[in-house]
């Protein structure tokens, strides 16, 4: 089999920048590369936090609609539905037996999150690194792409293969993290990473009207007080975001106005939703045609799970084998 490349997202509604650019951006790129991709909407994940069931299946068909404008083409990398492959669970089961609980109690994750719910640990939260392990060894996957700071929950997985393959005979391949340099996308208020929980974002179907709008009152070089003052763009957002969306004239123009003081933030800003607009504008109008026709969203979501589930049944087929479970 050629090399799989997994990759997995919350269904978490609709993208914003710092997915976008994090993540999503890199996945597109990396169709171009040798062997087969697999993108998966992971929402049994998104169970183990609070969440409305009323709003799973919208949130589950924005997110496949923004990661399709956005440039994941179905026809070359399966796009599906965790849930809709029910071998995920199947595997995640059987993984579980061989994971000692203390492994998992020592993971970072669960203790950010149980700190961040702490009315809510559930199980889920605690095995959530075992689901996610059979996500990726379901395909036998050779690479995930991950930031650094996921490389944690990577080297779970690998343990957890090698656990497995210890002790009922290698099956799986420990899935190598494919690190690659993606910007950390810090949010509007210029301290935490852009994240929808802390609201803090600029989403990929934002209007002109909105971007500039929460631009304007994005933070900057808070010692910057007044125009006359000589800024820092070193320490500022804005600067940053424009390395991204500007050309380099522009971050020039920028970084020379901004100690110099001869601009303005607000202009600053404004020329920094000029270049946000402009990128954005192909990825809103791929999604226009998409929410047009939200059958082929549909279509290429049963496509994926069929192409993902025809892998997953040939792996679980060789994990009963090696298990000794038998189906009559
Ligand atoms: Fe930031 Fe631009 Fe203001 Fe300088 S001029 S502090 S880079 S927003």
């Amino acid at each position: 089999m050629s090399d799989i490349i997994f990759s997995g997202i919350q269904p978490s509604g609709e993208l914003h920048l710092g997915n976008w650019l994090g993540a999503v951006q890199n996945w597109v790129r990396l169709q171009d590369r040798p062997g087969k991709h697999i993108y998966c909407i992971v929402d049994l994940h998104a169970l183990t936090q609070d969440f409305d069931p009323a709003e799973m299946k919208r949130r589950t068909l924005e997110m496949a609609t923004d990661l399709l404008a956005c440039g994941i083409d179905p026809a070359r990398s399966p796009l599906f539905v965790q849930s809709h492959v029910a071998e995920h669970t199947e595997l995640a089961w059987v993984l579980n037996t061989v994971t000692p609980f203390g492994d998992l109690g020592r993971m970072t994750q669960f203790k950010d999150k149980s700190a961040r719910q702490a009315d809510n640990i559930n199980t889920g939260l605690f095995t959530y690194p075992v689901l996610q392990a059979a996500d990726i060894l379901l395909y036998r996957a050779s690479q995930v792409p991950v930031g650094a700071d996921q490389v944690q929950h990577l080297e779970r997985s690998r343990d957890i293969a090698r656990k497995f393959n210890a002790r009922y005979g290698d099956l799986f391949p420990e899935p190598k993290p494919l690190l690659t340099q993606t910007p950390k996308i810090v949010g509007l208020d210029g301290e935490a990473k852009m994240s929808k929980s802390v609201g803090n974002t600029i989403t990929l179907g934002e209007s002109e009207e909105v971007v500039r709008k929460k631009l304007s009152v994005a933070v900057t070089d808070p010692a910057r007080k007044r125009r006359t003052d000589p800024g820092n763009p070193d320490i500022c957002n804005i600067h940053s975001l424009h390395t991204i969306f500007s050309s380099a004239e522009r971050v020039a123009e920028v970084r020379a106005g901004c100690t110099g003081a001869t601009i303005g933030c607000l202009q600053c800003k404004s020329w920094l939703a000029d270049g946000v607009v402009a990128a954005l504008r192909p990825i809103q109008e791929r999604r226009r045609e998409l929410e047009a026709r939200p059958d082929e969203v549909q279509d290429a979501l049963r496509d994926g799970a069929r192409a993902a589930q025809a892998i997953a049944r040939e792996t679980m087929t060789m994990v009963r084998e090696r298990l000794g479970l038998w189906r009559g």
